[in-house]
């Protein structure tokens, strides 16, 4: 008669992540963003943003920032387009969860700047992720393998609008990602489906 005994299932401990490129994903790609003035967000990020959290997703952005090592700009600069990325966000309620960049510059030969993993690896310490379950979206051959080096889905979506930017990678990218899609919130869709 009585109910079957269930053991209540044991609450998974690690999280799943979307890893967003910043710039030409989030926000259009002005070449060394210098300032939170110049912050513009792609079409669709706030909806998609606030679709991935809804579904349990944290939002983690990884970015090189090789200008800070090349004096373009400095750390606080970039801190200051990070806080107008959430203040943007906060606006339809939504923000992301934690960002980490690379100030390095690629002669330096660190291990965080993409497609190197360590910032991802650092996250994964962070925020307790499962790294195989996690994916990544970004507009450059280079967030596709750092991506693929950690077993992540791995979601191309060359820069909407800017069909000058980085044609040489398109390519490459397409055949190296398990994902294409013309645009971030997409990006956001085709991930949802795949569950
Ligand atoms: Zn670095």
């Amino acid at each position: 008669m009585g109910s079957e005994f269930r053991a209540p299932s044991a609450p998974s401990r690690l999280r799943r992540a979307v890893f967003v490129d910043r710039d030409g994903t989030l926000n259009v790609d002005t070449h060394y963003l210098t300032g939170p003035e110049k912050v513009e967000l792609h079409r669709g990020v706030r909806e998609g943003v606030v679709l991935l959290r809804s579904h349990g997703f944290l939002v983690l952005v990884v970015t090189n920032q090789s200008g800070i090592s090349r004096g373009l700009y400095t750390r606080e600069a970039v801190e200051a387009i990070h806080a107008r990325i959430q203040e943007l966000l906060g606006a339809v309620g939504t923000r992301v969860d934690a960002f980490y960049y690379c100030p390095h510059a690629p002669s330096e030969g660190c291990a965080c700047r993409k497609p190197g993993t360590a910032l991802f690896e650092q996250a994964a310490r962070d925020h307790h992720l499962d790294l195989g379950g996690c994916a990544i979206i970004g507009d450059r051959i280079l967030d596709v393998e750092a991506g693929a080096r950690l077993g992540m889905t791995t979601v191309y979506v060359p820069e909407p609008g800017a069909e000058s930017n980085y044609p040489q990678e398109r390519e490459k990218a397409n055949e190296a990602a398990d994902l294409l899609a013309p645009n971030f919130l997409s990006a956001v869709h085709l991930l949802l489906a795949r569950g």
